[in-house]
């Protein structure tokens, strides 16, 4: 048999490339993490030209003499090389001592029974089915309602060799690993913990509808989702302030459990461009002594005396989001603003104070008022429950009651007010009033330094959506 080789002076950037072209669609670990979600599986292209987007901009693409390579210059030279064949009896004998090993990985599911769960693995094997329904370690760890990341291998008679079983606990630093095996002893399982790697991840969306929809696309988890919008809380109201167009980058912690993505972590740094103005944040912790918090890149807090919306997001209360009140459409209407809600969602105080009312008031229905400092008080009405008494103190975020239909309401929802010394104002000043806490002066250089580098970051990735803004 006759090889021709071609051979080309250009052997290290081809490598390169094909390391970068790898590694930028096939994504393997990003699969792996979205299989762990419910979401949809949306299309990844705008996370992998976000990611090509971020390498240009951080120069991976810039290799030595890349630019400089005169191709006419390089030669080429071809040779004839003569190659014998190996016999067929010998290939015969080491194909049937290596037994072949087939790796599969899938998520264990709430309704799985042993042999379901070897089954979508590739596996028939009624030894590993009776071993993982008698063993107390197996039944306990991997046979339940919570899913497992698993890894097995296979031999090419469909039997189970290795099976892992991989999953989070509260910690960000350890995960729990079951790994069952064959040997010549038969099936054994054991249990250890392993430490979790923290890699960072970058992306980003566009918002159509929503923000979940926004995030379901781009293939970002749920947990960061809320993140996002718990940061930003004092400055975006997540029910009613968002604009189809807004867009928004996130860089974030995926926790990795072996090189396999187990779960999210925290959101390092984000922006987010809500109706034209850009919004931006970064995680800061001054000593590993106090607990850290977000900033934005001027150095001021973004923890807020008040927060912008009496309601927490999530992805249950965002699908109200673009509805109005079919009475009244601004607060100047009726001097409050309405979010539309499922009866039972939680409702929140916007900042500290203390109760100063609970109870019916006529047309509001069942009513909280909370005293806040400068004279400011907030009301939330049409409660169906009240979860709290008059003198008691809350805290930011507290769950005062819950959203109902009580009073003068046509249907559930939250009628929300804002007043300071008594007279009604606009809610959507409430947030813009408040005062922000600037880092700590011993600590100013090592945020600036951190944040020059978010800075970064976050405009290489909103390069990514510049063609996409409406
Ligand atoms: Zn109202």
């Amino acid at each position: 048999m006759d090889v021709l080789i071609l051979k080309r002076g250009l052997f290290a950037m081809c490598a390169h490339k094909q390391f970068l072209f790898h590694g930028f669609f096939d994504l393997p670990n990003f699969d792996e993490l979205i299989s762990n979600e419910d979401a949809p599986r949306a299309s990844t292209w705008q996370v992998r030209w976000l990611l090509l987007a971020v390498l240009l901009a951080t120069g991976a693409f810039a290799v030595a003499g890349f630019g400089n390579l005169d191709r006419s210059n390089v030669p080429i030279r071809q040779l004839v090389e003569s190659v014998s064949n190996l016999s067929l009896d010998s290939q015969i004998n080491s194909l049937s001592k290596d037994k072949i090993r087939l790796y599969r990985t899938d998520t264990s599911r709430a309704t799985d029974t042993a042999e379901s769960l070897l089954a979508r693995l590739g596996m028939s094997d009624k030894a590993a089915a009776d071993f993982m329904r008698s063993n107390p370690l197996v039944r306990e760890s991997l046979m339940g309602k919570n899913a497992r990341l698993l890894n097995a291998e296979v031999d090419d008679d469909n039997l189970l060799l290795k099976l892992t079983a991989r999953w989070a606990t509260e910690s960000n630093d350890t995960f729990q690993r079951l790994v069952i095996e064959r040997s010549e002893q038969g099936l054994s399982a054991y249990r250890e913990t392993g430490e979790l790697k923290p890699s960072v991840r970058l992306s980003g969306g566009l918002i159509q509808t929503s923000l979940f929809a926004a995030t379901d696309e781009a293939r970002i988890p749920d947990s960061i989702a809320l993140q996002l919008a718990d940061i930003f809380s004092g400055d975006i109201d997540f029910h009613r302030a968002l604009r189809k167009g807004d867009h928004f980058s996130v860089s974030y912690e995926s926790l990795e459990a072996d090189g396999e993505v187990l779960k999210p972590g925290k959101v390092l740094s984000a922006e987010f461009v809500n109706k034209g103005k850009s919004h931006q944040a970064m995680w800061f912790q001054d000593s590993p002594q106090k607990p850290g918090g977000y900033y934005n890149l001027q150095g001021q807090s973004l923890r807020r005396t008040y927060l912008a919306s009496p309601l927490a997001f999530s992805r249950v209360s965002s699908g109200f989001s673009m509805r109005l009140h079919p009475i009244f459409k601004t607060w100047r209407a009726h001097l409050g603003v309405d979010y539309a809600a499922a009866q039972g969602t939680p409702v929140r105080s916007v900042g500290s104070g203390v109760v100063q009312s609970a109870g019916n008031m006529g047309g509001y229905g069942n009513a909280v008022v909370v005293k806040h400092n400068n004279g400011h008080t907030t009301l939330y009405a049409h409660l169906s429950k009240m979860l709290v008494k008059p003198g008691q103190s809350v805290a930011q975020g507290q769950a005062v009651g819950r959203v109902g239909a009580t009073g003068w309401a046509t249907g559930p929802h939250l009628h929300f007010e804002f007043r300071v010394n008594g007279v009604h104002k606009d809610p959507a000043i409430l947030a813009r009033q408040s005062e922000s806490v600037p880092v700590p002066v011993h600590a100013r250089d090592e945020f600036n330094r951190q944040a020059s580098q978010a800075a970064r970051q976050l405009a290489s990735a909103s390069v990514a959506f510049a063609d996409n803004t409406p």
